[in-house]
Order: structure tokens, then C-alpha cells, then sequence
């Protein structure tokens, strides 16, 4: 384990052991945690996977120092991905739709990468299209492909999920998170399932977002605007194991504005509009185990506070729901 108070000997040491703090509006027979992973170098939960992919890919020989890597990416992975490969010897470009943040396509930039937009009418589905196409042009490139790759979900498997679990001393019967490629959630519940196979899972999307379509459900598909999780096609979210899911929370952009503003007012907490999705459920999810509507093999719930507001000012989260939104 990393100690962060001795001098390290670059930024990919200081991804990971980040604080797990209470929030305070849960239960108090069955608090809620939230790991917060904005202290990552690159503010997101993203370093991690960014870190652990490159590092393993490099090892396996799927590319060489010096080479490419070429991903299609909402803006945080780029982030994470470009903080990892100029540190590992490695090129990257990215393929952004045009809506994500501005912020992060500067970030990416800042760091070494270079950025392709997308028209946002195509969605991901070309985004992911142009990486391959790029990568298949250049001489030694990779696609990590953060949707369908194991090594997403393994990152939080043997980084994220054990430091939780230390630092709530085995504590932990509810996992909820929100999926984008559902790689933290998947890495967080096989951890916590071998630790107790009645751990309590759950997945949180947007409402609009066609996650519960996995549970067999009739989903109307609407634009949300809460950023980074939810899907618009679960065949792309290859990652995502609905047998191992007991729940899929779908929380509205309404509740998920409301909930960002209270988080920074009364806790402190300047964390972006997935954090707040998560929060919202998972202190649902904490008042079900209290009041016996959920079975839980311990009392405390766990979730992830994924990145900073500050990242999507321009997007005027602290504004009215109606500026948001617009
Ligand atoms: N929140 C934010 C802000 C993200 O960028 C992401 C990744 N797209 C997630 C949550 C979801 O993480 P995962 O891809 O591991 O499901």
C-alpha cells in the first residue's frame, strides 16, 4: 500500500486510497460511506482503470512504450487514460461526442492527448466506430475499450473494493453505484460476493436510461442530464452482469440537481451529478435495510463518489434545474 505522506516517485502512485467519508443524511442505524475519488491526480474514479489497463496491457505486450492508445471516451477515462500513458511512454487520442464537458477535453488536451470529436446526434456507438478505425491506421495502437474490457472491472476488484473494505473493517452489506461501462459496480460486487454471497447489490442509472431493460423491463428512453452513467443500448454495456445485480435504481435529473446542491451546502461536498445519483440511492437503500424491507448481511452501505462538480461548472450545476437542464 501506498503511504502518502512519504515523497513518492511519480503521480501514478497517488491513485487510490482515497478517503471514504460518511454522508450525513442516511440513517444513523445503517450509515452510508462514499469513497471519494476526486482525490485521484486526474479528480475522477477513472485513474484507476486508466492506470491499472495501461500498466497490464503494457506488461501483456498488446502494445509497446511508445505506442498509441486510442479510446472512445465520455472525458473522464481520457482523463485518467492520459494521466497513465504519458507517464507510462504511451501516445493517446481520444474520441469524444461533442456534448460531453469542455472541461475535460481541455484536461485531456493539457495532458499530452489529442481529441477527435463526434457529432453528440451519433452517440457513442460512432465514437467507438472512429477509435477502431484510427487505431487499425496507426502502426502500434490500442483500443483498451473500457466498455467490454475484464480489466475494467479488475481494477476495482483489487484496488477499489479492498479499501473499502478495510477501512469499514468488513463491515459492508450493501454495494450501490452507478454504471456507465458498469465496470466499478461489476468489480465492487464480485469482491464483496466472495466476502459474503448475500451482499446486497445495486445498480443506479438516470431515470431515462435503458439499464432496467436488463431486468426485463419496459424502459421509455429519455435525455438525462446527469453525466457519465446510464446507457441508450445495454448490447454495447458488455460489462454489466444483470444476474448479479438485485436492483436497478433509476434517480431523475430533478432529485440528482436538488441532491448536488445539498451535498456541497451541508456536507462539504463538491461532487458531480453521479455522486449525487449514487447518494440518493444509496440512503434508499440504507433506510430499506433499516426498516427490514431489504436483507442485508451487515449495516453499512458503500458507494462512490466518482468526480468533482467543478468539472462541469460550465454546465451550471449550482444554477436553477432549469439552467441545468437547458
Ligand atoms: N460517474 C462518472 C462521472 C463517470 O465518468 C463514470 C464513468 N463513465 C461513472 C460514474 C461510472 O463508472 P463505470 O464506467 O465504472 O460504471
Amino acid at each position: 500500500m501506498t503511504d502518502h505522506r512519504e515523497p513518492l516517485s511519480s503521480v501514478l502512485e497517488t491513485i487510490g486510497e482515497t478517503p471514504l467519508v460518511d454522508v450525513h443524511d442516511a440513517p444513523d442505524a445503517v450509515p452510508v460511506y462514499a469513497k471519494l475519488e476526486s482525490f485521484n491526480p486526474g479528480a475522477s474514479v477513472k485513474d484507476r482503470i486508466g492506470k491499472y489497463m495501461l500498466e497490464r496491457m503494457l506488461e501483456r505486450g498488446d502494445v509497446g512504450e511508445g505506442g498509441t492508445v486510442v479510446e472512445p471516451t465520455a472525458g473522464n477515462t481520457g482523463i485518467g487514460l492520459a494521466v497513465a500513458a504519458g507517464q507510462l511512454g504511451l501516445n493517446a487520442v481520444f474520441v469524444v461526442p461533442e456534448r460531453f464537458s469542455v472541461e475535460k477535453q481541455q484536461l485531456m488536451r493539457a495532458l499530452g492527448a489529442e481529441v477527435v470529436n463526434t457529432p453528440s446526434e451519433e452517440g457513442m456507438g460512432l465514437a467507438i466506430d472512429r477509435a477502431h478505425q484510427i487505431a487499425e491506421e496507426l502502426d502500434d495502437a490500442v483500443v483498451p475499450q473500457q466498455f467490454s474490457n475484464p480489466l475494467n472491472v479488475e481494477a476495482h476488484y483489487e484496488t477499489t473494493a479492498p479499501e473499502i473494505d478495510a477501512a469499514l473493517d468488513g463491515e459492508v452489506g450493501a454495494v450501490v453505484a452507478g454504471c456507465g461501462t458498469g465496470g466499478t459496480l461489476m468489480g465492487l460486487a464480485e469482491y464483496f460476493r466472495e466476502r459474503d454471497p448475500d451482499t446486497y447489490v445495486a445498480a443506479v442509472e438516470p431515470a431515462g436510461s435503458a439499464y432496467r431493460e436488463f431486468l426485463g423491463e419496459d424502459v421509455e428512453h429519455e435525455e438525462y442530464k446527469t453525466e457519465g452513467i446510464g446507457t441508450h443500448d445495454i448490447d454495447r454495456n458488455e460489462l454489466f452482469d444483470p444476474e448479479i445485480v438485485d436492483d436497478i435504481i433509476a434517480v431523475p435529473d430533478r432529485e440528482v440537481h436538488e441532491e448536488m446542491g445539498r451535498l456541497a451546502a451541508e456536507e462539504g461536498q463538491l461532487v458531480a451529478s453521479s455522486a449525487a445519483a449514487n447518494a440518493i440511492a444509496a440512503k434508499r437503500v440504507a433506510r430499506d435495510i433499516r426498516d427490514g424491507a431489504i436483507d442485508a448481511p451487515h449495516d453499512a452501505v458503500a458507494t462512490i463518489f466518482c468526480d468533482s462538480s467543478e468539472r462541469y461548472l460550465s454546465k451550471g450545476v449550482y444554477r436553477s434545474f432549469e439552467e441545468w437542464e437547458g
